[in-house]
């Protein structure tokens, strides 16, 4: 990743999946920028960043168009170009992240759809226009997209969208050989994952029941994350990887798994 630059978006602590991932990445060379949403996250990712050797800090908060232009345009005035972003953020009003998905009003599916799927789009177009041929982007998902999954209602809808928008991304930037994927991170305990319904129960179910018998951990989705932004992949675009000690493949309960 020597000589690579690129924007990670969705840093909250040092738990985040976004920093596992710039961690894989700062290891292996690549100079990083990082963005967050709100000065209270401000003052806890300053330290982060400065810790792989990045003073690139800027405020954005995804749900605003002026904001991931001013982002960008700054990125793009210190930097010029960079080679990969990653999109890891999602948000939903968790009184609607427990109970049925039917209930979900209009107001709490729109903004979960727009800061959990539409804000990648966004912040894609914004990073294309200044994204050197070879060039990668990375969000991420979960199976709760694919599946039904307790408690996950509304995300779960919104990351089936967001799987559909890599595949479109994927395709209209495929010519200017840029690449788009997913992740689909098996559960981790992070600060947006506390927000749903019995996490601690899905956590312990994965646990049991994943071919690999363990959860997996923030290390597993940064390599996984660092192959993707890498030249390594430079094959790979439209795809949702899972990275979930091979939990999507499950058909049934483990009979060997104690009853949780
Ligand atoms: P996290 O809380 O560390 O990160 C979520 C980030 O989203 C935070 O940095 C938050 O500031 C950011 N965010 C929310 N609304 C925003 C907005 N309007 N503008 C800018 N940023 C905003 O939690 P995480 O688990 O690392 O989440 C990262 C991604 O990984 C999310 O898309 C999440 O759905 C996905 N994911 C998480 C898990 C898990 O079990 N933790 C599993 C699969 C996928």
């Amino acid at each position: 990743m020597h000589g690579k630059r690129g924007v990670v978006m969705g840093v909250a602590n040092d738990r985040s999946i976004a920093w596992a991932i710039a961690n894989a990445c700062a290891a292996q060379g690549a100079e990083l920028a990082f963005t967050y949403q709100g000065e209270a996250l401000g003052k806890r990712v300053r330290p982060l960043a400065e810790s792989v050797g990045s003073d690139i800090v800027l405020p954005c908060d995804v749900s605003d168009d002026a904001a991931i232009d001013a982002t960008f345009a700054e990125i793009e005035r210190i930097w010029g170009k960079i080679d990969f972003l990653v999109h890891a953020i999602g948000w939903a009003d968790k009184q609607f992240l427990r109970g049925r998905y039917v209930d979900t009003p209009r107001d709490a599916f729109l903004t979960a759809m727009d800061i959990s799927c539409y804000s990648f789009t966004a912040v894609a177009k914004r990073a294309a226009a200044m994204m050197n041929p070879g060039g990668s982007m990375l969000t991420l998902t979960y199976l709760g997209g694919e599946r039904w999954m307790p408690h996950y209602n509304v995300m779960g809808v919104a990351k089936a969208a967001l799987e559909a928008s890599v595949r479109y991304m994927a395709a209209d930037l495929g010519p200017d050989n840029i690449r788009v994927n997913a992740i689909s991170a098996g559960p981790i305990m992070t600060l947006a994952a506390n927000g749903i319904g019995d996490f601690r129960y899905i956590l312990r179910w994965n646990q049991l029941n994943a071919p690999m018998e363990r959860n997996v951990t923030l290390d597993d989705v940064g390599g996984s994350g660092l192959y993707f932004l890498s030249s390594l992949s430079s094959g790979v675009t439209g795809e949702t990887h899972h990275v979930d000690c091979g939990y999507h493949i499950v058909g049934m309960k483990n009979p060997n798994a104690p009853d949780i």
